[in-house]
């Protein structure tokens, strides 16, 4: 295990993945009922843009710094609201003083309500105890050092009956999407009811083709694919964008996404300015 998300922390990606999550969260705010949320793959929860590991790659200049200096884009009041918490002396508009980048826990963890649950794992041991930390003042949520593939197993379904379940892992191994393919067909059965959003990297086409039939042949009855292509698909040696696979998302969501990644494009300013939506099962499919 390599992967250290510090080192991607606010970049092109991690803004597009967490300005869905907060979308799909604010739509769960929407009933009184509680909901539960699974971070599956949750990392450290809180990133500081001038450690030295992410000055070294500088991916946040060209992702969330980009969009704190554009203007607002309709529909992340929610994403900025978050963003101001942990960085109380910004102001929209600019980028100055703001340091502190919310991963996928603490932004969920922001968004929920005293009725609401959120359990968070990740594997490696360091960044599980700092995540553990970031967690201490939130008392509905859990964190547990454990493999997220085997969470899925173990948690779901989950006893609120309704929530979310994110799965982001690190693609570090070439098996990593027939290891995806095979859980959400396990995790799927045993909660049909639940909400899927899973973040996978744009590089290899073939590997993506070979996960969406797989995914379309399993019998999940709706999957909304969304993808936010920032580069042009020349190179495959780099991300060149990244995409979801949304089960069960809100009615509508398509639709809401295909205005939303253009005004995001635009706000980021982004060298290719690609979206692709389409529903591999269900819906429109
Ligand atoms: N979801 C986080 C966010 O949005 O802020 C970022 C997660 S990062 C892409 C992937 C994380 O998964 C890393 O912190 C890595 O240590 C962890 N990880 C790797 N293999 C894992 C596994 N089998 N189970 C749980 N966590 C794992």
């Amino acid at each position: 295990m390599n992967y250290r998300h510090i080192y991607h922390a606010g970049n092109i990606s991690d803004v597009v993945k967490h300005v869905v999550l907060t979308l799909l969260l604010e739509h769960l705010r929407l009933k009184e009922t509680p909901f539960g949320v699974l971070d599956t793959h949750a990392g450290t929860g809180f990133y500081d843009l001038q450690d030295e590991r992410a000055q070294k790659t500088s991916e946040a200049q060209d992702g969330i710094y980009k969009l704190l200096t554009a203007p607002p884009v309709p529909d992340l009041a929610a994403y900025y609201d978050v963003l101001k918490n942990f960085n109380p002396g910004w102001s929209a508009g600019t980028a100055e003083a703001f340091q502190f980048y919310p991963g996928s826990p603490l932004l969920v963890a922001r968004l929920l309500r005293s009725q609401d649950r959120l359990i968070a794992c990740e594997l490696h041991r360091d960044d599980a105890e700092a995540l553990r930390r970031q967690m201490r003042p939130f008392a509905q949520t859990q964190v547990h050092h454990r493999d997220g593939y085997e969470a899925l197993r173990g948690f779901l379904p989950l006893p609120e009956k309704r929530g979310l379940v994110l799965i982001d892992p690190p693609y570090e191994t070439p098996d990593e999407f027939d290891r995806l393919a095979q859980a959400i067909r396990e995790a799927y059965a045993r909660w049909p009811q639940g909400l899927y959003a899973i973040w996978y990297p744009v590089k290899e086409r073939p590997a993506i083709w070979r996960f969406h039939e797989a995914l379309a042949a399993s019998g999940i009855a709706k999957q909304l694919c969304a993808e936010f292509i920032y580069h042009e698909e020349t190179r495959h040696d780099r991300l060149n964008g990244c995409g979801f696979i949304l089960i069960n998302p809100p009615w509508q969501f398509d639709e809401r996404l295909r205005k939303l990644f253009p005004l995001l494009h635009d706000a980021l300013q982004t060298e290719h300015r690609g979206v692709n939506i389409n529903w591999l099962s269900g819906e429109a499919g």
